[in-house]
């Protein structure tokens, strides 16, 4: 069958035909592609044509796809069983892995979403610290349980309102949200309510509603407010954790905070997420503490062998040649008219704008030229995220050939763009 044929399908099975929303091409508009296989940093769709993938899965392939080794660890491991429901080395192994990459990392959990790693780590910080309210910041994303589903409330409250139909107001309210990059509402928030707050959460490289990089006194600041109040800091380092370095941003930016959620290139392709970090922290989790949490699939024996097999090739040196290659890509990217990139490890982010650091400072005009550029780079065999919101992806797969690809593909649109 083919995309269409597919899609038509797809409809009267799911919402919007799509197992997640972003996936459906509501906002770029056309029929999403039904990938087929994918190899690389390449893929086939249903209809036989080959793209050049700049989404990767939404991170967790940084290696790329089907890469020989992965696959190795993953048929190894199916040998010995597929889901056990107890202990087994393996979680040991990664465990061991991720440990020797993030030294503040002392202890962890291993569940099976970055949704459900969010989810518990403010859990845990909530039962550590006997607070309820929690503070996270406009432009972040940290999965979609209830609490983190929340806006900021209109005017001057402090409590934040549902983003979502389906969570209650009353949830809403125990969420706090601030502006990225604004240090006067940040002080003025711990002020009055940082004795009552359980724990801040923020993606230290924002990467979900494009990349918003942080002013590094931005994100010491909150270090520091936070230990002052005995609020915890969390961490969400789902995309950037192991992907911007081998210690994530909190290496990159040396600020520890007390707790960390991971997910995407932990799982190296495989639902895998964790979170951990203070042993003390981590001590109210069940059975040690009162903090409930558990899975039926935590630490499935063959997502932590390709976790594992994933983490083991990412050496220094991996780092600093794909990142070195994503300064490239991102120059080959600015030769679209009207285009910056910025970019931090291998994340990229295409815009028609320049010096964005808030999510409220996108322009609609730019998001509208991306969705053209979308469809035109699309035409020419070059498969972006489907969203002007979303950032693009490198990997170690991303070779010479591809570059060369997409130099040629970008040569082919950028008069298109041209005066758009
Ligand atoms: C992807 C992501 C999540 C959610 O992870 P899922 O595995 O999609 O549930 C949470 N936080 C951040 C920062 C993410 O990028």
């Amino acid at each position: 069958m083919s995309n269409e044929e597919l899609f038509k399908e797809a409809l009267t099975h799911f919402p919007g035909g799509v197992s997640s929303p972003v996936r459906a091409f509501r906002a770029v508009g056309g029929t999403p592609k039904f990938f087929k296989r994918a190899w690389d940093c390449w893929f086939e769709d249903e209809d036989g044509h080959t793209f050049l993938d700049l989404c990767m899965s939404w991170g967790p392939l940084i290696l790329g796809h089907s890469q020989p080794a992965i696959l190795k660890a993953v048929a190894e491991s199916m040998q010995e069983g597929l889901t056990f429901g107890a202990p087994s080395r393996r979680e040991l192994a990664l465990a061991r892995r991720i440990k020797e990459m993030v030294p503040f990392v002392e202890k962890l959990r291993f569940v099976s979403s970055g949704t459900e790693a969010v989810m518990s780590a403010l859990r845990a910080a909530r039962g550590f610290t006997k607070r309820d309210r929690i503070l996270k910041f406009d432009g972040c994303y940290h999965g979609h349980s209830d609490g983190m589903l929340v806006k900021a409330g209109s005017g001057l409250v402090t409590f934040g309102e549902p983003s979502s139909a389906g969570v209650p107001a009353a949830i809403g309210e125990l969420t706090s949200v601030l502006p990225l990059d604004d240090f006067g509402a940040l002080s003025r928030y711990f002020d009055e309510h940082g004795m009552q707050t359980a724990c801040a959460i923020i993606e230290p490289v924002p990467a979900n509603n494009g990349l918003l990089p942080q002013q590094l006194d931005f994100l010491k600041t909150l270090r520091e407010l936070c230990t002052r109040h005995g609020t915890i800091l969390i961490f969400d380092e789902v995309i950037s954790g192991f992907r911007v370095g081998p210690g994530g941003a909190a290496e990159m930016y040396k600020i520890t905070p007390d707790l960390v959620t991971y997910g995407k290139i932990i799982g190296g392709g495989m639902p895998v997420g964790c979170y951990g970090g203070r042993k003390d922290i981590m001590g109210v989790v069940a059975p040690d503490g009162p903090v409930y949490q558990a899975g039926t699939l935590s630490g499935n024996p063959v997502a932590m062998a390709a976790g594992l097999a994933t983490l083991e090739r990412l050496t220094p040196d991996f780092y600093a040649s794909l990142n070195h290659r994503a300064v490239i890509w991102a120059k080959v990217f600015e030769r679209i008219p009207g285009v910056h990139a910025p970019h931090i490890g291998s994340l990229i982010w295409p815009l028609f704008q320049e010096g964005v650091r808030r999510s409220d400072a996108v322009k609609t005009g730019s998001i509208t030229q991306f969705n053209k550029l979308h469809r035109l780079l699309l035409d020419q065999g070059v498969y972006l995220p489907p969203s002007g919101y979303e950032v693009a992806f490198l990997s170690g797969a991303h070779d010479e050939k591809a570059l060369q690809h997409f130099e040629r593909a970008v040569a082919a649109v950028a008069p298109m763009m041209a005066g758009s």
